[in-house]
């Protein structure tokens, strides 16, 4: 796993709705790949070449992130904001974020809300927080400063302003939006690993780089009825959760190896892919670990219903703090989740296929 290529991607600019950064930064390592793009800011990477009878395995993972957009702007020069995607309202004020002009510039501003020293004795016994009481402060004095001088107006994007740093002794990467940048680095790993050996593979695999997850699995929607896939991987930086339950409980753990998702709120896995998947990792020496989700969903919620309906294989990569500014993640997970894809990819026959698409359940 190349960690220069994942931090560039989870650096772009790229909340919901305003992905182009990050699917020219992704462009930009998806050497021999044909791309194209479509007018919701999909991105498609397919191995120039291929055989058009091969059935296809669509590797998905979203591009956007969480984020805001400023709503409106005070007179007195603040912003009010809404917020792109999930993120807890109590793990925003103090923190920085950039907000992208028209014009492209990049104006830092701190989300703030009423200083302790302003409060009233019930106000500060509350302590509530709701999106109308927070502000972006970009430093400007009034109205007319914001708009004249910054270049910033409404419906501009922001995200949280956070640089990536990869530790290579402990193997730690540090950084904004590994949710879900950890998969879109995943499939640019495994397709530029697969694309030399195309030709002996059973199936074409059509990157499809989403946007508008994080506002309702909105891209997937339409990538899937793109690329019509038989079989989907999707790729998550899902919520390590090894702070909050026992050892034996905990189904994320940080350097755990890839998480094999069995179920959450969007999709119920196909066990037939999955079991297939685990063996494979037995075989190969790839570390997993199984989840059963009680939230969350991701893409395969959407992918898994189109057409004739798509066995979706769920693969995760633990992720430290999701939806807030600051990620921990292990490169080892990365790379276990992308030699996973690859193994699967490899292993596929038409006979396998049928198995997991149940087409030989009746017979
Ligand atoms: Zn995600």
């Amino acid at each position: 796993m190349n960690v220069k290529m994942f931090g560039e991607i989870c650096d772009a600019f790229g909340p919901s709705g305003f992905e182009e950064d990050v699917i020219r930064t992704v462009a930009k390592y998806c050497k021999g790949l044909e791309l194209e793009n479509d007018a919701m800011n999909n991105l498609y990477a397919r191995m120039p070449g291929e055989d058009p009878e091969k059935p296809v395995v669509m590797l998905d993972a979203h591009t956007d992130e969480c984020g805001f957009m400023v709503q409106s702007i005070r007179e007195n020069g603040s912003l009010e904001i809404l917020m792109l995607g999930g993120v807890i309202l109590t793990n925003l004020p103090a923190h920085t974020v950039m907000i992208r002009t028209r014009s492209g510039k990049l104006v830092r501003g701190i989300i703030s809300s009423k200083p302790i020293h302003f409060m009233t004795e019930a106000e500060r016994a509350s302590q509530s927080l709701s999106i109308e009481t927070l502000s972006v402060d970009v430093g400007a004095v009034s109205r007319k400063e914001v708009t004249e001088v910054f270049g910033i107006s409404i419906g501009d994007p922001a995200v949280p302003e956070v640089s990536f740093s990869y530790d290579e002794e402990r193997d730690l990467c540090f950084g904004k939006a590994f949710d879900n940048r950890a998969g879109c680095a995943c499939i640019i790993d495994t397709m530029t690993r697969l694309c030399g050996e195309k030709d002996q593979l059973a199936v074409r695999v059509t990157g499809a780089f989403a946007a508008q997850e994080e506002v309702g699995t909105r891209g997937a929607t339409v990538t899937s009825q793109i690329v019509r896939p038989d079989l989907a991987i999707v790729f998550e930086g899902s919520p390590s959760d090894d702070f909050y339950f026992s050892a034996a409980q905990t189904q994320g753990h940080m350097r755990g190896g890839v998480q094999i998702r069995r179920m959450d709120k969007s999709y119920i896995s196909n066990p037939v892919f999955i079991e297939y998947a685990e063996e494979l990792a037995k075989k190969f020496g790839i570390p997993f670990q199984e989840t059963v989700r009680r939230g969350g969903s991701t893409n395969a919620g959407k992918i898994s219903l189109t057409a004739k309906a798509v066995p979706v294989l769920v693969l995760g990569v633990p992720s430290r703090y999701v939806h807030t500014h600051y990620n921990f993640c292990a490169k080892s997970d990365l790379e276990a989740a992308a030699d996973l894809a690859v193994e699967v990819i490899r292993g596929l026959d038409a006979e396998k296929i049928r198995h997991i698409c149940r087409q030989d359940i009746l017979k």
